[in-house]
Parts: C-alpha cells; sequence; structure tokens
C-alpha cells in the first residue's frame, strides 16, 4: 500500500470559555492542521497537528503546513510502513517532529483500516477500553481554581492539573494549599504544572512551602539545566514536558535520573511510531507518563486515546484532551469525548474517527 495523495487543510479552533491560560501564553482560538492520506487503494488516513500558538513550543500553525508541503511531493508512491517513512521524512527534512507527527497518524489510520485493528491494537495492543483522563485548570485565582477543582472531582476526574507561573509565586502557592483543601482524602491525584514559568528559586519555594503536598512538579522551569540544579533540592517528583523533544533527550533524561517521569505530547516527538518507543523506554525505567497533545481535535484526541490505551495502566498518568475547551466534532457519532474523567476507546478500524470533512472546507494544499 503506497502514499497516492495528500490533502493538507486548515481549520480554526475556538477556545470555549476562552482564553486558556499558561505560564506563558493565552489562548483564544487555536490553528489546527488535518491531513488527508489517499493510499493507492482508494483508502483513507487522517492525521492531526495543532502546536497551541506559537510561543508553547518551537512549533506554529504555518509552520506545520509549510514543512508538510515541503515533504509531501517526495511522500506520493512512499511505502506505508512507519519505520521507512520516518526515515524518508528525516531525509527530506530535518527536524519539524510535530509536522511528520501529522503523517505519522495518518499512516496508522491507514493500516488500521487495512488489516481492520484499530490503532490500538495496531501499536501492541489496548489494555482498557476506558483510559483516564486529567483535567487542566488553566492559571486561575486561588478560589476559582478550587472551586474547578471540587467540580472536576465530583465529575469523577481521577487526576487534576493545576496550572501555574506568569505571576507572583505567592499566589501559586494559595491555590496549590486551597485545593489540597478540597481534594485532601479523595485519591484525587495533583500535578503541578508550571510550563516553564518559574525561576528555579520559586520551583524551590513552592516545594519547601507545599511540604506535605503530594504533587508532582511538571516542567517547573524552562531548561534541562533548570531541572538539573533544583533536582536535588526539591521534596516533590519531577516531571519534563516541553524539555523532552525527542526520543533523544527522553534517554537522557530517564538514564540520568533528572525525573520521575513525563508529561508527553504526541506531535511534539513526532507521532505514535516514536511514541510506541517512548512508552517502552518508560516502562523499562518504570517511569509514568502521560499521553497528550498540545491541542486539536477528534483526530490528535484519537491517536492519544489509542496510545494511552496501550500504556501498563500503573504507569498511565492519563491522556489529556483538549475537548472540553472546543464546542463540536469532526466525527459527530464517535468524537472523542471525556465522560466521568475518562475516555472511551474507539472501536472502529485504523482511528476509528471518521471527520466530516467539509467542516474543513477546501485544502490549502493537495499533491
Ligand atoms: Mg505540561
Amino acid at each position: 500500500m503506497k502514499i497516492a495523495e495528500i490533502h493538507i487543510y486548515s481549520h480554526n479552533l475556538p477556545v470555549r470559555n476562552g482564553p486558556y491560560t499558561m505560564a506563558r501564553a493565552q489562548v483564544w482560538s487555536l490553528d489546527t492542521t488535518l491531513v488527508k492520506l489517499v493510499a493507492d487503494n482508494g483508502l483513507i488516513g487522517w492525521g492531526e497537528t495543532c502546536p497551541v500558538g506559537p510561543t508553547y513550543a518551537e512549533a506554529h500553525a504555518t509552520g506545520a503546513r509549510a514543512a508538510l508541503a515541503l515533504m509531501a511531493p517526495d511522500l506520493i508512491g512512499a511505502e506505508l510502513l512507519p519505520v521507512t517513512l520516518h526515515r524518508h521524512m528525516d531525509s527530506l527534512l530535518n527536524g519539524h517532529n510535530y509536522a511528520k507527527a501529522a503523517i505519522d497518524i495518518a499512516v496508522h489510520d491507514l493500516l488500521g483500516k487495512r488489516y481492520g485493528v484499530s490503532v490500538s491494537n495496531l501499536l501492541g495492543g489496548a489494555v482498557t477500553d476506558r483510559v483516564p483522563s486529567y483535567y487542566a485548570t488553566g492559571v486561575g485565582a486561588p478560589d476559582d481554581i478550587a472551586r474547578l477543582a471540587a467540580e472536576k472531582l465530583a465529575e469523577g476526574y481521577p487526576r487534576l492539573q493545576i496550572k501555574v507561573g506568569g505571576r507572583p509565586v505567592e499566589i501559586d502557592i494559595e491555590t496549590i494549599h486551597k485545593v489540597w483543601e478540597v481534594v485532601r482524602g479523595s485519591g484525587m491525584r495533583l500535578a503541578v504544572d508550571g510550563n516553564r514559568g518559574w525561576t528555579t528559586r520559586d520551583a524551590l519555594r513552592v516545594s519547601r512551602e507545599c511540604l506535605d503536598i503530594p504533587f508532582v512538579m511538571e516542567q517547573p522551569c524552562n531548561t534541562t539545566e533548570d531541572l538539573q540544579k533544583i533536582r536535588p533540592q526539591v521534596s516533590h517528583p519531577i516531571y519534563m514536558d516541553e524539555s523532552s523533544t525527542s526520543l533523544n533527550t527522553v534517554i537522557t533524561a530517564a538514564g540520568t535520573g533528572l525525573v520521575d517521569g513525563f508529561g508527553m505530547k504526541v506531535t511534539r516527538i513526532g507521532g505514535l511510531h516514536p511514541m510506541r518507543a517512548f512508552r517502552d523506554l518508560c516502562e523499562a525505567r518504570n517511569l509514568p507518563h502521560t499521553c497528550d497533545d498540545s491541542w486539536g481535535g477528534d483526530i490528535i484526541a484519537a491517536a492519544c486515546t489509542h496510545i494511552g490505551a496501550t500504556v501498563r495502566p500503573d504507569l498511565c498518568e492519563g491522556v489529556w484532551l483538549a475537548a472540553p475547551y472546543i464546542e463540536g466534532h469532526y466525527d459527530l457519532e464517535n468524537g472523542i469525548q471525556i465522560e466521568g474523567g475518562h475516555i472511551q476507546v474507539p472501536t472502529g478500524p485504523g482511528l476509528g474517527v471518521v471527520p466530516d470533512e467539509s467542516r474543513f472546507g477546501a485544502p490549502v494544499a493537495s499533491f
């Protein structure tokens, strides 16, 4: 089975009750990129990549489409095999994992359809039909975030991620304490995500002033060097998110004992094929991790859910989706939803989600 056609679409996803606020960015609407691959046997596969604005990562929406347009002419006629296809993409363009991920996801969708299996089974086998999700609060006033925590606990979320940073650290500390008052004893797990926004000084202070509160400190500071600096001094486990940009950085972080786990994005690492290697590396070191993406609709949500369903359950920190912040679905029947803090794994072949492509308008480029 070979790639016969590649179509690239741009689609706008407004943030419901926007903006969504992180330490270093505020977003009102996201520009997602969809890729439709048509195989030489007529089967269709979909991929998606959606950076959460241009400052969250070294990625932006028009950059994704430029990278895809650069590679696409040389991908026509390529065999739909993940290993050789990734090598082929790397021979055409250095880096730009987040663009390559859209092709990778579409290839997995196509392979699943070709063999009549779900993407999770293609990735080694689902161990559950219902994966845990977690809710990310956005940076907000301590009382508002505590109220949100109570609401998400009642909805059944097993984990809450409190966004912090970009403001006086005293407010972050107050927020963490107020949330803990609400969730203490409930079993709800906590992550505190700085999204690179704290100085090492702030991170050390938070850990000291929240000594008795069990949370994971997710990407508190900007660089790997910052994490190395605070590592011996903090009492809380450290997870790496934004700094884990490739399998190479993951191997170093895991191998040197720099971190206790990861927040991982499918598109940041280059798609489902490298994500599978990441999952296995983490399992070899007993490191928990998430299976997320930064933003996007039903296609990326399905990809994250399928890989999340294959993670050893005690290491699965959850699958975060942008779905609660987005109106509507690409697939009205099988769109990915969070119910009771969990996500049903789609059962259809491939991703199990078939978008209504009329929603996307005409492609911005076709090859
Ligand atoms: Mg994070």
